[in-house]
């Protein structure tokens, strides 16, 4: 039992990639092939953790994949992709990884910067980490595909379907539902997982030293 993981170069595409096309045959011999195969979209370490055991729970066995060019700065990216490897690790599970391109984030949101959190922006940065994750799993071969990004109280769950269901192979699963949030807290302090205060982009950075400054309190948003 080991943890495999792949992280590779920029761009999409069928072709662009042989390092996780050889990546693709060897994570099929360490997966549990009792279950089915999913991409699983990784907002971050601590939303991971009860997602994975619910996608077992439902016969499924993830494949991680962290993208999130959403995330600001990319420190922060990487902080949040070290707990990840953590997750990996415990659940023996691999991760494919994409670049982190902000600046393309950037223009996909552009003219929503100042929209409160759950707004367009949000819903724009939805479809940008699904597509991205739909687009991989088809590289992949993965049949399936969804994301942990509904573990968190914060997130709209609807819309986040709204939005998977334009892509084959989306699985709606809301994770926060039967405790899944309050089971994602409890594992990540038994592993010590990193716990981010604010969601990931700038904008709900300042958001929360604004909040922060309202009424004095901090708290994991995503
Ligand atoms: S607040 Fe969170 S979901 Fe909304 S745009 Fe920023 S990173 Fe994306």
């Amino acid at each position: 039992m080991h943890m495999q993981l792949f992280v590779y170069g920029s761009g999409t595409g069928l072709n662009r990639h042989p390092l996780v096309e050889s990546g693709f045959e060897s994570y099929h011999t360490a997966m549990d092939e009792r279950r089915a195969p999913l991409l699983l979209h990784c907002c971050c370490g601590p939303c991971s953790t009860a997602s994975i055991e619910r996608l077992r729970e439902l016969g499924y066995e993830p494949v991680l994949f962290y993208g999130n060019s959403n995330i600001h700065p990319q420190q922060e990216a990487e902080r949040r992709y070290e707990a990840l490897r953590q997750v990996a690790g415990h659940f023996n599970l691999s991760i494919v990884r994409h670049p982190w391109d902000h600046a393309a984030w950037l223009e996909a949101v552009a003219g929503h910067e100042l929209d409160k959190e759950r707004g367009a922006r949000c819903a724009l940065c939805f479809q940008w980490n699904l597509q991205e994750a739909a687009e991989e799993a088809i590289r992949l071969g993965i049949d399936s595909f969804t994301t942990t990004l509904t573990v968190s109280p914060h997130k709209d769950s609807p819309l986040i379907f709204s939005i998977g269901k334009h892509h084959p192979g989306f699985v709606a699963v809301d994770f926060k539902k039967k405790g899944g949030y309050q089971r994602s807290i409890l594992l990540s302090k038994e592993l010590e997982l990193y716990r981010q205060d604010y969601c990931g982009c700038e904008f709900s950075q300042r958001g929360l030293a604004k909040q922060e400054q309202a009424d004095g309190h901090d708290s994991h948003t995503t």
